[in-house]
């Protein structure tokens, strides 16, 4: 039997990886669908500290399973498809091989996913001005106009942070009402870098040919007119999806399907069990709280373990 299996390879997963390989609990991690998660996706990376330069997000994520790696972390390639969770344990994995892995202990880090339009020309643009997060790539693109679709809470608050680097920004939103609380739409609305398209629906990114961001063509829902809005970055703002499907009978979640942790630790509702980094956390969302949750949900592991 396993002492501690870790489940997902982001920055979470990694941290927890060094802290119990450290503590000599020999961790296995499964690497899941992206391994390396979301920040192997982007691509600087300035500001996890103690790059003073920045990093790659690959390298930042390469570096880190080579540090787990060094201090004797299994990781296996698979995914959990399946879970048999029980207070104390042993706790069952099944994993897309149809293996079962026995452990006393688990940490969840399965992070969380961007919800994408599913454009052909959004796919192809990504990471070429197309982006997700505001806070990893907005400060590459300066004094050009930047659209945000969506019209929740994410996209309110990326777009008023756009606002310090953008000449303007754009809010793009399917309908002639945001989703976004109170307070975020009075921000949003009262800033004079911000404008809003509304009724507007993305049709195509421009542009594939010259591989970067020139603009957007958005089609007005009541009139079905295009029109294209000039700008050097898109952010998708249209939520996320925490990884925790497989979870969903036992671990309890909250109401958008992220996992709850008690009060300040990794713990879950299943003693043995804990969870860390974007599968719980819909506020920061960052590498480096995702890595401080990991060495958190690590010692709680270990604590776990010693008081058995
Ligand atoms: P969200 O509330 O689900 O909003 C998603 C937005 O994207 C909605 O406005 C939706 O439009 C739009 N959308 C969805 N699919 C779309 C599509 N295919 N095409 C065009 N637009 C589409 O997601 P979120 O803003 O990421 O927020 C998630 C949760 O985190 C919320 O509970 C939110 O309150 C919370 N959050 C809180 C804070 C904070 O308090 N600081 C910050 C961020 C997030 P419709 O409105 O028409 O459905």
């Amino acid at each position: 039997m396993e002492n501690v299996v870790i489940i997902g390879t982001g920055a979470a997963g990694y941290t927890a990886a060094i802290y119990t390989a450290r503590a000599q609990l020999n961790p296995l991690m499964i690497s899941g669908q992206l391994p390396g998660g979301q920040l192997t996706q982007t691509t600087d990376v300035e500001n996890y500290p103690g790059f003073s330069d920045g990093i790659l997000g690959f390298d930042l994520m390469d570096s880190m399973r080579k540090q787990a790696e060094r201090f004797e972390c299994r990781i296996q390639s698979n995914t959990v498809t399946d879970v048999n969770f029980k207070n104390g344990g042993p706790q069952e994995l099944i994993l897309d091989n149809g293996e079962t892995i026995t452990s006393k202990t688990v940490i969840i880090s399965t992070g969380a996913s961007p919800n994408w339009l599913g454009l052909d020309s959004e796919e192809k643009l990504k990471n070429k001005g197309v982006s997700s997060c505001a806070t990893c790539d907005g400060a590459f693109f300066r004094d050009v106009p930047i659209c945000v679709i969506g019209g929740g809470d994410t996209a309110m608050e990326e777009a008023t942070f756009l606002t310090r680097y953008a000449s303007k920004v754009i809010i793009v939103h399917r309908r002639n009402e945001f989703r976004a609380s109170k307070i975020m739409v009075g921000r949003a609305l009262n800033n004079p870098g911000i404008e809003v398209s509304w009724d507007s629906v993305p049709v195509e990114f421009l542009d594939v040919n010259e591989g970067k961001v020139t603009g957007l063509i958005v089609k007005d829902v009541r009139t079905n007119e295009q029109k294209t809005i000039e700008c050097g970055a898109i952010f998708v703002a249209i939520g996320h999806r925490p990884n925790t499907a497989a979870f969903r009978q036992v671990i309890e979640l909250d109401e958008n399907g992220y996992i709850k942790v008690q009060d300040v630790t990794a713990r879950t509702n299943i003693s043995g069990v804990f969870a860390a980094g974007d599968c719980v956390d819909h506020v920061y969302r960052q590498a480096v709280t995702a890595a401080g949750m990991g060495c958190k949900a690590g010692i709680d592991a270990e604590r776990w373990l010693e008081a058995q």
